[in-house]
């Protein structure tokens, strides 16, 4: 799998080209995993494919396919290395949702007993008729 197009102006393609410099983890031909320089914890890396896909929604299920299997080899890594707790996989998508570069990243998050963070919501509590009615307007 090559390396496809580039958003002009994008950090996360200069960063993920090796334009701009960063603390890299490991680099193949399809991706780049670094240190994330606000980290939630200690060892908090971002995987990011060199080609630009701004989301979810338009990364190739391909390159999905290998992000997850990349994420899953840097979590065993990490978690031997770091001797971490528990370990969070987080991906944000739009605004509303967290996601402040516009560049898919998958977060890589080793978790400490004591490190104090709480990544989480606040449960709702739907009737059955509610459940329902979500569950036709997304199957339906
Ligand atoms: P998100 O909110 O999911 O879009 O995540 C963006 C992440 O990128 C945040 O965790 C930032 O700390 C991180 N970040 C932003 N700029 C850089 C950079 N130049 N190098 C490393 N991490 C960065
Ligand atoms: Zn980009």
């Amino acid at each position: 799998m090559g390396v496809g197009m580039k958003e002009e102006n994008c950090i996360f393609c200069k960063i993920a080209g090796g334009e701009i410099p960063s603390k890299t983890l490991y680099e193949d031909e399809e991706f780049r995993v670094i240190l994330d320089l606000g980290p939630a914890a200690k060892g908090h890396a971002l995987i990011l494919p060199k080609s630009h896909y701004a989301d979810l929604y338009e990364l190739p299920e391909d390159t999905a396919a290998h992000a997850m299997i990349l994420a899953k080899r840097m979590a065993a890594r990490m978690t031997d290395r770091l001797h971490c707790d528990g370990f969070n996989l987080m991906q944000n998508n739009g605004e509303t949702a967290g996601q402040t570069v516009f560049h898919f990243h998958m977060h890589l998050i080793p978790r400490y007993q004591d490190d104090g963070q709480k990544i989480g919501w606040k449960p709702g509590e739907p009737s059955a008729e509610e459940l329902e009615e979500i569950r036709n307007k997304i199957i339906g």
